[in-house]
């Protein structure tokens, strides 16, 4: 088992046989107009669901769905779509009940059949769970047996079902999709093939730099590009016109690149930029080097950066990647970030995706199938790897309990 799960019960050593088993699932999906428009985080927790399924259990399965503030967005944020799409997908009666507070779950699992499963509306509808209420964690825990925790995407969240909840269930465990994350990230951390490269990108540097301290001494360089590298060149002086730049970490990400270099690690940054005079603009020009000029802002690294990056990409034998290289969401400010997805499909070697839009990027890249592992964490999987405890973790280790 994984280090990140030391004291951690894997779901494959628990007795689930006629037990009511809550499973937390990150059923967290992107949606347009109602419509799943990326179903890997429904797919990815499914083996958990079915182990459970098959070991006999009546199974419970909860989740949050976006950030709804007020009863009004209860509509757009329900579950109804997911529970359809595990209707259809796996052929079982999922049976959704809007309130979890109420005396329904209870009648519902003391009468429920073989095929079905009971959802619970989207969890983040009740107030206790944001707040990580113990009366909330209490009411779940009075109609369940045993509590699995499958939700990577939302361990990082000391919510009630995430956090309070385990501590209250004397039998409790991690699903499969879990184990698998947190093994993935592990060889990272302990045991990673070298050389050993991270790449870094997406909008902020605030959330990166953790990783990049963490990771120093275990890489063998950084590649930075997205709007962070906007932040790293003006720390060395280059101009980056109108770019994105956080002013308040110019001075510490200056500190960064000279303690990176005197560790003797390599750290490259853009030589070339796809710029425009907007972020909505069509008009793509290229720079001819590193400068920007004014009035311009950078949207994505440019063709001699795609080479310097995949040049150096191609001895890897691990390579984690968080972030994309530009606004890969337009088709004109892609190509930096596809050009990524598509060196690290070539390589031998273990490639981590970390979640969220990066994820989004390598599927929109038509090269996700040929990476390592993409996780469903994004924030999670960069709390781990800077050594943040996991709420949702920390509450299923031995002796945890509030008792
Ligand atoms: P993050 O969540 O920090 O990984 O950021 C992802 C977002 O960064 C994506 O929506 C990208 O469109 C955005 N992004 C990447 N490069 C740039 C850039 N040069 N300027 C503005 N936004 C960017």
């Amino acid at each position: 088992m994984s280090k990140g799960l030391q004291g951690v019960t894997g779901i494959e050593n628990l007795d689930l046989k006629n037990k009511r088993v809550f499973i937390r699932c990150d059923f967290n999906v992107p949606m347009e107009n109602g419509n799943i428009t990326d179903d890997t985080r429904i797919t990815a927790t499914w083996p958990t669901i079915d182990y459970a399924l098959k070991q006999g259990a009546d199974v419970i399965l909860g989740s949050h769905l976006g950030r709804p503030k007020k009863s009004e967005d209860h509509k757009k944020f329900s579950l109804e779509p997911v529970a359809e799409y595990l209707r259809d997908k796996y052929g079982h009666e999922i049976i959704l009940v809007d309130d979890p507070e109420s005396d329904a779950p209870k009648a519902l699992i003391a009468g429920l059949k073989k095929n079905q499963i009971i959802m619970l509306e989207n969890l983040r509808f009740s107030a206790g769970e944001e707040k990580n209420s113990h009366e909330f964690a209490a009411q779940l825990s009075s109609y369940i047996d045993v509590y699995i925790n499958d939700a990577f995407g939302a361990s990082h969240r000391a919510h009630a079902s995430v956090s309070e909840l385990p501590r209250l269930m004397p039998i409790r465990g991690a699903g499969f999709l879990i184990q698998k994350e947190l093994a993935m990230l592990d060889k990272l951390l302990e045991s990673p093939r070298l050389p050993y490269w991270v790449i870094m990108g997406g909008a902020k540097v605030s959330d990166k730099i953790g990783v990049i301290e963490k990771l120093i001494d275990k890489v063998d360089g950084f590649i930075i590009g997205g709007a962070m590298a906007y932040t790293f060149l003006k720390a060395m002086g280059v101009e980056v016109g109108h770019s994105l730049v956080e002013r308040e970490k110019i001075e510490f990400t200056g500190e960064l690149i000279k303690r990176v270099k005197a560790r003797g690690k390599k750290i490259l940054l853009p030589i070339d930029h796809r710029v425009s005079q907007s972020i909505k603009s069509s008009e793509v020009i290229t720079t001819p080097n590193e400068k920007i000029p004014d009035g311009f802002l950078g949207l994505d690294i440019g063709p001699q950066t795609e080479k310097l990056f995949c040049t150096e990409l191609l001895s890897a034998k691990t390579v984690f990647w968080n972030g994309p290289m530009g606004v890969f969401e337009n088709p004109k400010m892609c190509q930096g970030t596809f050009a990524i997805a598509k060196a690290l499909s070539g390589l031998e070697a273990d490639t981590i995706v970390g979640g969220g839009d990066t994820a989004s990027a390598a599927k929109a890249s038509g090269f996700a199938d040929m990476l390592t592992h993409i996780s469903t964490g994004g924030g999670a999987s960069l709390e781990y790897l800077q050594g943040d405890p996991l709420p949702g973790i920390d509450s299923l280790r031995k002796g945890k309990r509030g008792e």
